[in-house]
């Protein structure tokens, strides 16, 4: 890995990499997940964070990043992990991991999962499917008892919802298969009380990622602004903590734009991410950096050195993917 990042030109004019991901499980759970893309393998994540600290990197939070930012230090070994959203697996697996590695992690919060505002459709969604040899769907009985199959229907049943009203989808779903949706919420939600339990830890900083996770630049100004303002209140409300750091839900350019970042800036916060690929780099604006997204379609050595070289950034710049 490091040889790959010494020779990237784009590493050299850089301050540091931000990297992200939603969510983590056990190797022996997440080869059976029918959502698997949206996971890291623990194993890999492990043997990640070990593979950076013995080649040099250093792994900071975002503050760090932004500080040194400021600083205007360049080629930096900087690392940043953040975990978007937040479920009960941030709790139990991911940042125990950080925290035995001894290195920070950075918890993008959306308010709305704790408060239990915001129904878990993917989760809820995924686990159905898990636990199920057959669903009913649009009036149908579908057989999803083999792996290939859940995998299969979770893309098809999520990508039709898309389109839709998804909560209004999610709801009639979870009625028509008998499924108890605040049943599932338990299970996959973070909780108020798990969040208490990060206030005062110098390895996990808390940021923002709104109340509802809706696309930002889809909403009416005011509704924006509620939602970010909002989460960052309310995790003072409840954590007593003032959140510096915000994350665009979905993140890419359709997703947010120059009237999000400003609505960020006036929400208070000090930066904004996105999930534009690139390395963070003097002249960045702080309310659009750059995060490279770690999913578990990609876990390799080799994808998170493309990530961390700044050469995926190119590639995405160059063929207009951003
Ligand atoms: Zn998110």
């Amino acid at each position: 890995m490091s040889s790959l990042t010494a020779r990237a030109a784009e590493w050299q004019k850089s301050c540091g990499c931000m990297l992200t991901f939603h969510r983590a499980a056990p190797a022996a759970k997440w080869a059976d997940l029918p959502n698997k893309g949206f996971y890291l393998n623990l194993d890999y994540l492990d043997n990640l964070l070990g593979t950076l600290k013995r080649d040099g990197w250093e792994i900071v939070t975002a503050d760090e990043i932004v500080c040194r930012l400021k600083l205007g230090e360049n080629g930096s070994r900087l690392v940043n992990f953040s975990v978007d959203d937040c479920y009960r697996d941030t709790f139990e697996h991911v940042v125990p991991l950080f925290r035995r590695h001894g290195v920070p992690v950075t918890l993008f919060v959306t308010t709305g999962i704790p408060d239990g505002t915001m129904p878990l459709g993917w989760a809820g969604l995924e686990a159905i499917l898990a636990e199920r040899a057959q669903i009913t769907y649009n009036g149908q009985t579908v057989e999803v008892s083999t792996h290939q199959a859940k995998q299969q229907w979770f893309a098809r049943i999520s990508s039709a919802w898309e389109t839709h009203d998804f909560y209004d989808e999610f709801a009639k779903f979870c009625q028509v298969n008998g499924v108890d949706p605040l049943e599932l919420r338990d299970e996959h939600a973070i909780t108020w009380e798990m969040l208490e339990t990060f206030k005062g830890d110098p390895l996990v900083e808390i940021g923002a990622h709104t109340v509802s996770h809706y696309r930002i630049s889809s909403l009416p100004e005011d509704q924006a602004l509620q939602e970010l303002a909002g989460s960052r209140q309310r995790l003072r409300a409840r954590l007593g903590i003032d959140c510096r750091h915000f994350a665009f839900p979905y993140g890419r350019s359709g997703d947010c734009g120059k009237r999000d970042f400003d609505l960020a800036r006036e929400a208070g916060f000090v930066s904004a991410s996105t999930t534009r690929k690139g390395l963070v780099r003097q002249g960045q604006d702080l309310f659009s950096l750059p995060r490279n997204t770690l999913n578990g379609v990609h876990q390799s050595m080799a994808y998170a050195s493309f990530l961390l070289s700044g050469l995926a950034g190119l590639a995405a710049r160059v063929l207009g993917r951003v």
